[in-house]
């Protein structure tokens, strides 16, 4: 029975609250998804990981958006199960 939140590939599910792996640059702070040794904008391998999902929704608490958490949508596996409704 699949959990409440499925991250990561249609390989890996994860469950509401696990970790999703990302990483984050302290060079020029660009944030990707996944574990990586170099950040894929500038080069620099002083990166450090992160949970992806804990950087994201402090983003959108940034802009004064809002981040919901929902019951697994199928056709968001391919997109890494992350959605955005927009405001304008
Ligand atoms: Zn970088």
């Amino acid at each position: 029975m699949p959990g409440p939140r499925e991250v990561g590939s249609p390989n890996t599910p994860k469950k509401r609250g696990q970790p999703e792996p990302g990483t984050r640059c302290r060079d020029c702070e660009n944030l990707h998804s996944g574990d990586l040794n170099k950040c894929k904008v500038c080069g620099s391998t002083e990166v450090f990981p992160v949970d992806l999902v804990n950087e994201l929704v402090e983003l959108l608490a940034l802009t004064s958006a809002e981040a919901d958490f929902v019951d697994p949508i199928p056709g968001l596996s391919e997109a890494g199960e992350v959605a955005a409704l927009l405001r304008y």
